[in-house]
């Protein structure tokens, strides 16, 4: 394993498709030559940014019905013994 890493001939790959790079890429190439790898990649990320951004949106919208559910599990709490200290009944009727 060690002596595949170690070797100093080791061949990049391209960050998409995993094919080895031509020998003459240019060293900070990550994608294949032309550009079908580097579209693809950034297309990807795209995706993964607007997926990423739904679900905060999803997360958010759940921790607000949290906050709700917390606000209401409060008030319903604080009602019967408000109405208990001003002699109200707390049962609706
Ligand atoms: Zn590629």
């Amino acid at each position: 394993m060690t002596g595949f890493r170690a070797s100093p001939m080791r061949r990049r790959v391209c960050a998409r498709c995993g094919k080895l790079l031509p020998l003459r890429t240019r060293s900070d190439a990550i994608y294949c030559p032309g550009d079908r790898c580097k579209q693809a990649a950034w297309r990807a990320e795209k995706l993964s940014e607007e997926a990423n951004k739904a679900f905060k949106a999803r997360v958010e919208i759940a921790v607000n019905a949290h906050a709700d559910r917390d606000l209401l599990e409060f008030y319903r709490n604080l009602l019967p013994r408000f109405h208990a200290t001003h002699g109200v009944s707390s049962t609706a009727e």
